[in-house]
């Protein structure tokens, strides 16, 4: 099964196997969704949100989850309603779907939200402005918590509201998960993909 850590040479084999730093971990991984809301878009959208066909499938998404933290949930909820809409419709019209679009990348970068997704082009011209707002709420919430937020150009460019930016500021919220947390990440996320690929939605 392609789960995390397994797939040859991917880059979850070495940040499972090789002892990791705080930088390491910081290059590696910023942000990463509570598992608990994780699970909540894979079940709610398990089209979107399948697993790759191919077995070996080293897909950031199967390796990582979502990269963003909690306060993207909402508008990733949104987003991810509209997309599994469209990829039933293509279900319905006959497209297979190990050819249907699923995500393959939910992540930060530079402040921006990145929605990478396979097959992109099997999709209507009506979900890029779908993606183009999610884009440009995401830009505007704090993704820590949700509330309205700005684009912070530290040396770490995020978006946060003044509490959560204030709380980073003063060394209670460094932006990014401890080796601890990864490795519970890690290990929960392999379980709750195992439970799903067994059909356990
Ligand atoms: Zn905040």
């Amino acid at each position: 099964m392609a789960l995390l850590g397994s797939g040859g040479n991917g880059i979850a084999d070495r940040a499972l196997d090789e002892p990791r730093n705080a930088k390491t971990v910081v290059d590696l991984c910023g942000y990463t969704m509570n598992l608990i809301l994780q699970e909540r878009l894979f079940r709610s959208y398990p089209l979107f949100y399948r697993k790759a066909g191919d077995e070996l499938s080293e897909c950031p998404i199967d390796c990582w989850g979502i990269e963003v933290a909690d306060g993207w949930f909402e508008l990733l909820d949104r987003l991810s309603a509209k997309l599994e809409l469209a990829i039933t419709d293509l279900v319905a019209g006959g497209l297979p779907l190990d050819e249907c679009p699923r995500a393959a990348q939910i992540k930060q970068k530079f402040g921006q939200l990145q929605v990478h997704i396979d097959y992109m082009d099997k999709l209507p011209n009506s979900i890029d402005s779908d993606l183009s707002l999610a884009e440009q709420v995401a830009n505007e919430t704090c993704e820590k918590c949700g509330k309205p937020g700005t684009v912070r150009r530290t040396n770490w460019i995020h978006v946060a509201c003044d509490q959560c930016e204030q709380r980073r500021l003063e060394g209670a919220d460094n932006g990014h998960v401890s080796k601890t947390e990864l490795d519970h990440h890690f290990r929960a996320l392999t379980a709750l993909l195992e439970n799903r690929s067994k059909g356990g939605q």
